[in-house]
């Protein structure tokens, strides 16, 4: 875990040195978890963007998009149930004055147990394999009893959670000896809930006026709209609404970096089904955005599945999909099935009816929703995280390589001339200006080309072409690949057509 400790820092200060991610407001010395993308860091970002829009909207013919404000009508966070339930529960520790989420102290506690559990598991399949059965007895009793404590602490926690008994919450740390990692006392204050949107005034005289929140998900704008996209763009059940936008979240505890950030950024999409099929739908949905994540070549190792057993009142399924970032896995993205929770609070507080006449059926209905809901910026973490590698060279050098997805890279190729002579500087901008209008090229002369290939790897890019007096004679440039650091000679005019051709999602059965 160190070792990985060790990783996360360097990622977060290799994405500062080459632009990616600054952290906001720097020169006033920051703001907790809030964070600029830097020149490259939007290229990325925007790739992601495009690449999540490209497969939901324009690969479904059913799904459209939709840009919704910011700022809503105050009753839609009451309908929704954000105003009464949106909470963390909090506990500060009196003598560090740190304040964490009492939820996820117990939780942690529970994946240090199950880890016990694993290493276990493994030390015994180890003696196993060398027959010291007793050995493995013993072992095996205390993987049961550390199971079990398991199981009760889990019971203990829904309880009280469902019950939203917080003294119950708190005596739960108490009992499991959970201590404040910053002065390792357990002199915890009594747990309170906090409601995690921010609030802002509308209109120019602050007393009076209304509260209004930032929102906290993007998806509401989607089912305060859904009448109007289904009526003005005559579709049809099953279809979906698909938003990209910033949301914003009064985080209690807002740390790794930009996997747990105050202002983010959500890819949302409603899937818009009949009653009743919902269930079919949210495997299509699982399936679908498993493949989304697969096609940028990530090994699928990287992935899992994890089912909510305790579901959201309104769910009748949900599941997460979580990636191993260095600090272990977490929640990159979320599928839900919503039933008609949404539509139906809508229809009561604003007095619409938001139905649906289906004409197959000859009926009016109020339709179930599969919901697929992915953060952006953890969607770039997953990404960036994956992608940095350090190298040693056969010739002894090493080389940070940032093996993101050419899809997504920043530059899709950098043009070099060998020698900044020779009309070669010349011959390059050429280049440059003939792949410009369908790519994010780079020019680079300055230093020898060995150091330019490690600055493009350090920032991603997939391909150097190298422009040299050959070119001048044939019209052939070298193109170099990122990962594999292979040369191979092509004609200059062909490379539109190469670049393309590389350039490609992986297909996923
Ligand atoms: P978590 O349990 O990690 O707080 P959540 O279950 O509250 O997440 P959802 O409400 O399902 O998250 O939001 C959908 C997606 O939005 C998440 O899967 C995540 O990728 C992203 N997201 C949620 N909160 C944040 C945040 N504070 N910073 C960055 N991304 C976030």
């Amino acid at each position: 875990m160190a070792n990985n400790e060790e990783v996360f820092k360097k990622i977060i200060s290799h994405a500062k040195e080459y632009g990616f991610i600054f952290p906001s407001s720097e020169i006033y010395d920051g703001l907790a978890a809030v964070y600029d993308y830097g020149q490259l860091g939007v290229e990325l970002k925007n790739n992601i963007k495009q690449y999540w829009w490209k497969s939901m909207v324009q690969y479904h013919e059913n799904i459209v998009g939709i840009d919704s404000a910011i700022f809503m009508h105050p009753k839609i966070w009451k309908a929704s149930g954000h105003v009464d339930a949106f909470n963390d529960p909090l506990i500060d520790n009196k003598d560090s004055k740190k304040r964490y989420r009492a939820d996820v102290l117990i939780e942690d506690h529970i994946a240090k147990t199950e880890d016990k559990i694993r290493k276990e598991v493994e030390k015994a399949a180890k003696r196993f394999e060398n027959f010291d059965e007793a050995m493995f007895r013993s072992t095996n009793a205390r993987v049961l009893e550390n199971q079990a404590k398991i199981d009760d602490i889990t019971k203990r926690y829904s309880e009280a959670m469902n019950a939203n008994d917080l003294e119950a919450v708190r005596q739960l740390i108490l009992d499991l000896g959970i201590v404040c990692p910053i002065s390792g006392t357990r002199n915890w204050t009594e747990v309170r809930q906090f409601n995690l949107m921010f609030a802002t005034q509308m209109g120019s005289v602050a007393e009076g006026s209304d509260t209004i929140y930032l929102r906290p998900e993007t998806a509401q704008g989607i089912f305060v709209n859904f009448l109007n996209v289904q009526k003005s763009g005559r579709m049809k059940i099953p279809f979906g609404i698909a938003q990209i936008g910033k949301a914003f979240r009064n985080e209690i505890v807002a740390r790794q970096f930009i996997f747990r950030m105050r202002e983010f950024e959500q890819m949302e999409m409603q899937f818009f089904v009949r009653p009743g099929e919902e269930l079919k739908w949210f495997e299509y949905w699982k399936d679908t955005r498993r493949k989304w994540h697969l096609s940028l070549g990530i090994p699928e190792k990287k992935y899992r599945f994890h089912d909510h057993e305790k579901l959201a009142h309104y769910a009748n399924a949900a599941t997460d999909i979580e990636f191993e970032f260095p600090f272990g896995f977490k929640e990159l993205e979320g599928i839900h099935s919503r039933t008609n929770f949404d539509l139906s609070r809508h229809s009561e507080f604003s007095g619409k009816k938001l139905q649906y006449f289906d004409p197959e059926l000859n009926e009016s209905y109020t339709p179930y929703v599969i919901e697929t809901s992915i953060g952006l910026d953890r969607t770039f973490l997953a990404i960036f995280s994956y992608a940095y590698h350090e190298e040693t060279l056969e010739d002894g050098s090493s080389r940070v390589v940032m093996k993101i997805p050419a899809i997504l890279a920043p530059y899709k190729a950098a043009v070099l001339p060998l020698v900044k002579k020779d009309g070669l500087p010349e011959k390059a901008q050429e280049i440059v200006d003939m792949l410009k209008f369908d790519y994010m090229v780079q020019y680079d002369e300055k230093d020898a080309i060995g150091r330019r290939y490690r600055r493009q790897d350090a920032i991603g890019t997939p391909f150097c072409i190298t422009v040299d007096n050959q070119t001048l004679a044939d019209g052939t440039v070298t193109v170099r690949e990122r990962d594999t650091m292979q040369q191979e000679r092509i004609l200059a005019d062909n490379l539109n057509a190469y670049l393309h051709g590389k350039i490609q999602p992986l297909k996923v059965e």
